[in-house]
């Protein structure tokens, strides 16, 4: 039996990973206009990643025979600060999808409902290597500091990023 509570928290979770992904598009404009096409195609990635995620719920609703609804997004910023200050912003980001995932799976676990429980087992590996990922790439950029040449290092490292 789908449960009515997880459909609904599904439902909203659509959006903000349609959100995060509107957000790293954002991101990923504002590198681009700063010069750094390397971060821009990273994030860019990320963005598409993020619908992918949404549309992986899209799908699990209507498999189980749920209703899907489709709630606004909101409009993220336009500005977020040099390329050290975006990653913490992804990272935190990040860590505030996790706790939603776990959210989910937690009333899926006081639902009995199973299948759910399943589904989401894929999307709480998927934010340990979310968080890691953007964690990473933040380290690297508080060790890298001012430097012009470590960030353009780090900027043609993350431009070959390619489809996992
Ligand atoms: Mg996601």
């Amino acid at each position: 039996m789908f449960s009515q509570v997880v459909q609904d928290k599904m439902n909203q979770q659509i959006m903000h990973e349609m959100y995060s992904a509107y957000m790293y598009l954002s991101m990923s404009a504002q590198c681009e206009s700063d010069n750094l096409p390397g971060f821009a195609k990273w994030l860019r990635m990320q963005a598409t990643e993020e619908m992918e995620h949404a549309m992986k719920f899209y799908d699990f609703i209507h498999e189980r025979g749920g209703k899907v609804i489709l709630y606004a997004i909101d409009q993220p910023p336009s500005e977020f600060g040099k390329p050290a200050e975006i990653f913490e912003q992804v990272y935190a980001h990040e860590q505030k999808v996790t706790g939603l995932i776990n959210g989910i799976y937690e009333i899926a676990l006081k639902e009995n409902d199973y299948p759910s429980q399943i589904f989401l087992h894929w999307f709480i590996e998927e934010q340990v290597e979310e968080e890691n990922n953007s964690s990473q790439i933040l380290d690297t950029l508080k060790m890298i500091g001012d430097s012009a040449n470590g960030l353009f290092m780090l900027d043609r490292q993350l431009g070959k990023r390619s489809e996992d």
